[in-house]
């Protein structure tokens, strides 16, 4: 078995694969497998069903809420967003803090006026600014985690500004007040389940203010018309994220994973504070619990460690492309024994060459 810190699609409950696999062969005894069934059966209604009411609960949505699972990746809430938001002459407000941030900031200025708020850009993302958010803001996006730099947000911001959040990579993982936001969206493939969709939790009164004309699939009220029904919906991924949220549920919810999540990240950041041949790269308030990023003192002997991860069966270390060094991505699925292992070959390491 590898120990796999991928940073998205990633690692999901080794449950969770079992059960997707039977039901490729045969879904729930009914001699059909999960990819051949109707989408409008009773079969697949009660997955979709049972995947927003867990969605529900576990976040402790307020009844006004809607849940929605929708097409794409993030990518595609970059625009969607906007789109039903913002008109021309209006401004939203922007937090800009690392590559993802900056993407949703490059769709929205298709659609109307964006001002950013503050900007981490100038130290290669590696913390959170302070920022206040303007009170004639439509309303106000800031990606919770960042997952390539690896900071998080740890608190909502204070204003009276519609919030919206993008929180692909830590959604589910810590206690929030969800019901703070008028939209948040979420790409599965991190936190949720498989990729190929989109989880989308909206106040329905932040919506139908834009004049523009907004093609069908587009316009999240066909979807919550339509119960994320409007057309084929993305049907295995869908009963993958069914599935992990189960298991969550059984987990002890978002607190019951918080608190291991807690231990696997002060496991590892306590780690690289003890030895000199590590160093983490972001402020350390700023710290994600979810991607942990770190480079080595001497990057010559980067390649020596990606080989000994290698040989030990520990997968998805090497850091993004942009940031280089090293990303370990700690999801809820991600056993505290797994940063376990990373942590030991990291000391095994620093005897060896430090
Ligand atoms: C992964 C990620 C995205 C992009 O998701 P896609 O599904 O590839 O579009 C966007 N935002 C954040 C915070 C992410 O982690």
């Amino acid at each position: 078995m590898k120990h796999n810190f991928n940073a998205g699609p990633s690692i999901l409950p080794r449950s969770v694969f079992e059960e997707a696999s039977r039901a490729i062969m045969d879904y729930n005894n009914t001699g059909l497998s999960i990819l051949e069934i109707g989408h409008r059966t009773p079969l697949f209604e009660a997955v979709l069903y049972e995947a927003v009411e867990l969605v529900k609960e576990l976040m402790e949505l307020d009844a006004d809420k809607e849940v929605l699972f929708l097409h794409g990746g993030a990518s595609t809430q970059f625009y969607q967003v906007p789109m039903n938001l913002l008109n021309e002459g209006e401004t939203a407000a922007y937090l800009d803090c690392g590559v993802w941030g900056s993407k949703a900031i490059k769709e929205a200025k298709q659609f109307g006026q964006v001002e950013v708020v503050a900007s981490s850009k100038d130290k290669n993302y590696t913390y959170i600014p302070e920022f206040t958010v303007p009170s004639h803001a439509k309303y106000f996006h800031y990606t919770t985690n960042n997952t390539i730099e690896g900071t998080q947000t740890h608190a909502i911001p204070e204003t009276d500004v519609p919030l919206v959040a993008d929180m692909s990579s830590d959604v589910l993982s810590t206690r929030l007040d969800f019901n703070r936001f008028s939209l948040i969206y979420a790409g599965a493939q991190k936190n949720v389940g498989a990729a190929g969709v989109n989880m989308v939790i909206v106040d329905p009164d932040i919506l139908g203010t834009v004049t523009r004309k907004l093609p069908t699939m587009i316009d999240y009220r066909n979807h919550i018309e339509n119960g994320s029904m409007l057309n084929t919906p993305p049907v295995f991924a869908i009963y993958v994220c069914m599935l992990t949220l189960r298991w969550l549920k059984q987990q002890g919810g978002v607190d019951g994973i918080e608190k291991i999540n807690n231990q696997k990240a002060d496991l590892l950041y306590s780690t690289l504070d003890s030895l000199p041949v590590f160093y983490p790269t972001v402020e350390k308030k700023d710290r994600s619990k979810m991607n942990v990023v770190f480079v080595m003192e001497d990057s010559g002997l980067e390649k020596d460690f990606l080989d000994m991860c290698k040989k030990e069966g520990m997968v998805g270390v090497k850091g993004h492309r942009s940031v280089g060094g090293f990303r370990a991505s700690l999801y809820n699925a991600l056993p505290l024994e797994s940063v376990k292992a990373l942590t030991d070959l990291m000391k095994h390491f620093a005897q060896v060459k430090g």
